[in-house]
């Protein structure tokens, strides 16, 4: 397809159904049945197998013709980001046919279930164990760091099936429904005062067998398009040139005068250089885009999620330079509660949120140390680190 007949399959959507007219719902669902939601997905699940390059087309022609517009990372980011990969590799028919619709419209919020008090970044040492029951499997564990897991409705579970085999092998990978019995999800607080996730408890949840992606003792390698698709969804940089933090930070610096003397050129200096980082996140993330043709993406995907986490730190820290005294206080207050963006609609108060909120940014989606491992073994091709518990059964790990 070329580029003018993708443009004029968006005009021809938005003639029939306009998104300044219609709810959010009907809109991504209508753009969904056109193929225009992930282009690079199959025909009839959403997209029209085109290079996923392509959607930068989609998403300029709906600028252009429409004043709303919608952003799959802000909507339902686990479940486009993550979940709709997941469930396209490894999902049955009926499955796709059930939940990619929703889950792209926004109707169904996804959540990751992976991480648990025991296992983060050694999320194959998971305990959450799930026994099978005939044509149901019964749950029983804890997850922790859960995020959105209170507006979910659906839920990517790994649970250990089998403690007898090398913790790899034991593993099964579930779609969750969080409205099951049993299941019970608590907030956490983060320093910016929100809680963002949670606790996510499991007491003899039951979840039919035709929930699991994968084959049983193989969750692993599902887990494993998942985060791999998380690592990408996570180190995106910005999609224009100078915009995201760095135009944040520009902002500020222009507005506060600018700083003078010897002080104003050192910090000058350093917002150039972070100008020109953010820049190259932006060319490598778009360069590593029109490298995937199709499939999941690999471990290269590591390298703008270690650049744009440890990137967007120092960003955040230089809005709070510039800002001086300023940015000490932070009026949102840190009293406990569910994530609103009302509360950082300037660019001060966002700054001032940000340099709280990316401390987490080398943490979530693999910590930075994880991506250097990752980078090192499996893109570079170093030394791995010596795994002693490799080919020990699971039980029998000491812990
Ligand atoms: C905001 C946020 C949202 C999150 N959302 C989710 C979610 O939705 N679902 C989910 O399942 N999880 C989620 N997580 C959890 C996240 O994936 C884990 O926090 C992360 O993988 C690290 O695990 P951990 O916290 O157990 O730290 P640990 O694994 O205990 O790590 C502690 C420290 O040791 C270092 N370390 C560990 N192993 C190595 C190694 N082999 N080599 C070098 N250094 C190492 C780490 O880098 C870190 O500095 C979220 C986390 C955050 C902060």
């Amino acid at each position: 397809m070329t580029e003018e007949e993708l443009r004029g399959r968006v005009r021809a959507l938005v003639a029939k159904v306009h998104p300044d007219r219609v709810d959010m719902h009907t809109f991504r669902g209508a753009q969904f049945d056109h193929g225009l939601a992930l282009v690079n997905f199959p025909e009839g699940h959403g997209g029209l197998g085109l290079n996923p390059r392509m959607q930068a087309i989609v998403n300029d022609e709906l600028q252009k013709s429409c004043k709303t517009t919608y952003d799959d990372l802000v909507i339902n980011p686990i479940g486009i980001g993550m979940g709709m990969p997941t469930l396209l590799t490894y999902g049955s028919d009926e499955m796709k046919k059930q939940l990619l619709r929703r889950c792209y419209t926004g109707e169904d919020i996804w959540c990751q279930l992976f991480s648990e008090p025991g296992a983060g970044s050694d999320v194959a040492g998971l305990a959450t164990r799930a026994e099978r029951h005939g044509d149901e499997w019964v749950v029983n564990g804890q997850k922790v760091w859960t995020s959105l897991a209170h507006v979910s409705r659906w839920g990517m579970l790994l649970a250990r099936c089998n403690p007898d085999v090398p913790k790899h092998e034991g593993l099964v990978y579930f779609l969750v429904d969080m409205q099951s019995p049993g299941v019970e999800v608590r907030p956490l607080y983060q320093i910016t005062g929100e809680a963002e996730f949670n606790e996510v408890f499991f007491s003899d949840v039951r979840i039919p067998h035709g929930n699991v992606l994968g084959k049983v003792g193989q969750g692993w390698h599902v887990a494993i398009t998942t985060l791999m698709n998380e690592r990408t969804a996570l180190g995106g940089g910005s999609s224009q040139r100078a915009s995201g933090p760095i135009r944040i930070l520009m902002g500020l610096w222009q507005e506060r005068g600018k700083g003078r003397g010897e002080a104003g050129a050192v910090t000058r200096d350093r917002i150039t250089r972070l100008y020109i980082e953010s820049e190259l996140l932006r060319a490598t993330a778009a360069r590593g885009r029109a490298a995937q043709r199709s499939g999941n993406p690999g471990p290269e995907g590591s390298v703008g999620k270690l650049a744009q986490a440890e990137l967007y730190k120092r960003i955040w820290e230089c809005c709070t330079d510039v800002m001086g005294a300023d940015a000490l206080t932070y009026e949102a207050g840190y009293e406990l509660r569910r994530p609103r963006t009302e509360d950082r609609r300037d660019a001060v108060s966002m700054a001032k949120y940000q340099f709280l909120r990316s401390r987490a940014n080398s943490i979530e989606g693999g910590t930075s140390e994880v991506m250097r491992n990752i980078l090192g073994e499996r893109v570079l091709g170093l030394p791995g680190e010596p795994r002693v518990d490799k080919a020990v059964a699971w039980k029998d790990i000491p812990r």
